[in-house]
C-alpha cells in the first residue's frame, strides 16, 4: 500500500506539468502538419532543382536564396541572412583503379571531403592492407613507406543505434590520411561508414596534421571493399589514384537563412530550431540535411497556420557549412553571445527525415526530468527515447558558448548509414510521412517548452 501512494505521488510529481490544452494542441499540431504539411514539397524543390550544395559553391549559395523565400513563403514574421565565411572543397575529376584479377578496371570511389587529391595526376602504389590502427602501427615503416594503406575496418552491424557504429568507424576517415602518413605512406584507401550491402562509397571530412604529407584519400563501397580484401588475401594489389581534389585557397562569403515568429509573452526569450542547409557535393542532400531544413521550415508554417502565438519567439535557422567547418553554427552563437540573446532551448534535425523515435537532451538533470515528463504526451506519435545525449554539432556552440540547453530529434536511425554522404542519399529515399511526422514531434516539443518552460 505504502509503496502504492509513493507511486502515485511519484506520478502526480511528473504529471503537473501539462493539462489536457496541451495533449490537444499535439494533435492539431500533427494534424496541420500530416494533412497540410508543405515540407516535402519543399524538400523536393531543393533537392531537384539545385542538388548536392557543399558550403562555398554556387549550389549553396542557391540554397540560401531558396531557404529565404521558403522562409517568407511560410510567414515567418521576419526573415534575415546571417553572414558566414565557409571554406569550399573542391572535388574535380577523379578516379580509382585496381588490379584486380590481373589488370586495372575502374572502381567506384569518392575523395574524402577536405583532401587533397594527386593534382590530378595518376599516382600508382600498391596497397597494404590494415583492418585498424593497431595493426597499422605493429607494421614496420618500411611495409608502409610507399604504399597506399587500405583502412579496412568494418562498420559494427551489431550497434542497433547506428550512431555509434559511425562514431566507432568514423575514426578511420577523420584519422587515417595522418596515420598513414606518418609511416610515410603515399595514399589512403578506406572502407566506407556505411551499413550498407551495396558499392556506394561514402565522402565526409577528413583531417590533416600539419606536420605529416597531405596524402590523398579515397573512400570505396562495401562491395568493392570486399573483393579488395578478398584480392589482397591472394596477393599484391596496385591501385592507380587520380583526384583533382583540393580546399580552395579562400573563404566563401555566405550565410545562415533564419525565419522567425515573434513570441507574445517573453519575446526576448528564443527557442532556436534547425538544420544544415549545406551538403557533401555528392547526390542531393535530402537527408543530410534537407530534411531538416524543411522541417524547420515547416515548424514556422504550422504554427502560423494554426494561429498560434507562442509566448517565445521560434526561431528556424537553417545553418550553413556544418560538413566540414560549423562556420555557420559558430557564426550564430557568437552572435547570439554578441547580443546577449536569452535561448531557452535549442533544437536540431540532422539524423535523417526517417520516423520520429527519441528527443536527445544536453541540459541539466532537471531539464531532462521535466522534458522526460512529458513522455505520455509523445508516445501517440512513435516517440519513446529520451534517454540520449544527443543534440546537433550546428547547436553545439550555443552549449559551450552560452550553456544553451540542446535537444536533437532522434529518428529511426537503420537506413541513415546506408545513404550519408552517397549519390545515394537522394529525395526519392525520403518518405513524406516520416518527414512530416519528425516535423510535428519537434513542433511538439517547440510549443511545451514555449509555453511552460525548463525550469
Ligand atoms: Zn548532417
Amino acid at each position: 500500500m505504502r509503496s502504492r501512494l509513493l507511486g502515485l505521488i511519484a506520478l502526480l510529481a511528473t504529471c503537473t506539468c501539462y493539462g489536457q490544452d496541451d495533449s490537444l494542441m499535439f494533435r492539431k499540431i500533427a494534424d496541420e502538419i500530416m494533412l497540410h504539411g508543405n515540407c516535402y514539397n519543399n524538400l523536393r524543390v531543393l533537392t531537384k532543382t539545385i542538388g548536392h550544395r557543399i558550403s562555398g559553391s554556387p549550389e549553396a549559395a542557391k540554397a540560401v536564396i531558396w531557404g529565404e523565400k521558403a522562409m517568407k513563403e511560410a510567414g515567418a514574421d521576419k526573415v534575415w541572412l546571417q553572414p558566414a565565411d565557409v571554406p569550399y572543397f573542391y572535388r574535380g575529376k577523379e578516379s580509382l583503379e585496381l588490379n584486380i584479377g590481373g589488370k586495372y578496371e575502374t572502381v567506384e570511389a569518392l575523395s574524402l571531403g577536405n583532401s587533397q587529391g594527386t593534382d590530378g595526376k595518376p599516382l600508382k602504389a600498391q596497397i597494404v592492407l590494415v583492418h585498424n590502427f593497431d595493426e597499422l602501427k605493429a607494421l614496420p615503416d618500411d611495409a608502409v613507406k610507399g604504399k597506399i594503406v587500405f583502412f579496412d575496418y568494418r562498420f559494427r552491424q551489431d550497434l542497433i543505434f547506428t550512431f555509434e557504429g559511425y562514431g566507432d568507424a568514423v575514426r578511420y576517415r577523420g584519422g587515417g590520411p595522418t596515420a598513414a602518413a606518418r609511416k610515410g605512406a603515399v595514399g589512403i584507401i578506406i572502407r566506407s561508414m556505411s551499413t550498407g550491402e551495396d558499392d556506394f562509397p561514402h565522402t565526409g571530412a577528413t583531417h590533416y596534421n600539419d606536420s605529416f604529407a597531405k596524402v590523398p584519400a579515397m573512400s570505396l563501397g562495401n562491395r568493392t571493399s570486399d573483393r579488395l580484401e578478398q584480392a589482397l588475401g591472394k596477393g599484391p594489389v596496385s591501385a592507380i589514384m587520380t583526384s583533382e581534389a583540393h580546399m580552395m585557397p579562400k573563404l566563401v562569403h555566405s550565410f545562415n537563412v533564419i525565419g522567425e515568429i515573434k513570441g507574445i509573452e517573453t519575446p526576448e526569450r528564443i527557442i532556436t530550431v534547425g538544420g544544415h542547409l549545406d551538403s557533401w557535393d555528392v547526390g542531393e542532400g535530402a537527408t543530410d540535411d534537407g530534411a531538416g531544413c524543411v522541417q524547420a521550415i515547416e515548424i514556422i508554417r504550422a504554427m502560423k497556420a494554426l494561429g498560434i502565438k507562442p509566448k517565445c519567439t521560434i526561431r528556424a535557422v537553417l545553418f550553413m557549412n556544418e560538413e566540414n567547418g560549423q562556420k555557420g553554427g559558430q557564426a550564430y552563437a557568437d552572435s547570439a553571445k554578441s547580443k546577449n540573446e536569452q535561448h531557452v532551448l535549442a533544437l536540431e534535425s540532422d539524423a535523417g527525415g526517417f520516423s520520429p523515435r527519441g528527443i536527445g537532451l544536453v541540459m541539466p538533470a532537471a531539464q531532462k526530468d521535466k522534458i522526460k515528463s512529458y513522455k505520455e504526451l509523445f508516445l501517440p506519435y512513435g516517440v519513446y527515447d529520451f534517454s540520449r545525449e544527443e543534440g546537433g554539432s550546428d547547436i553545439e556552440p550555443m552549449n559551450s558558448k552560452l550553456k544553451t540547453p540542446l535537444a536533437g530529434l532522434i529518428p529511426d536511425s537503420q537506413r541513415y548509414f546506408d545513404l550519408h554522404h552517397t549519390n545515394n542519399d537522394t529525395f526519392e529515399q525520403v518518405n513524406h510521412r516520416e518527414l512530416k511526422l519528425g516535423a510535428a514531434v519537434m513542433a511538439q516539443l517547440i510549443y511545451l517548452v514555449s509555453e511552460h518552460g525548463l525550469n
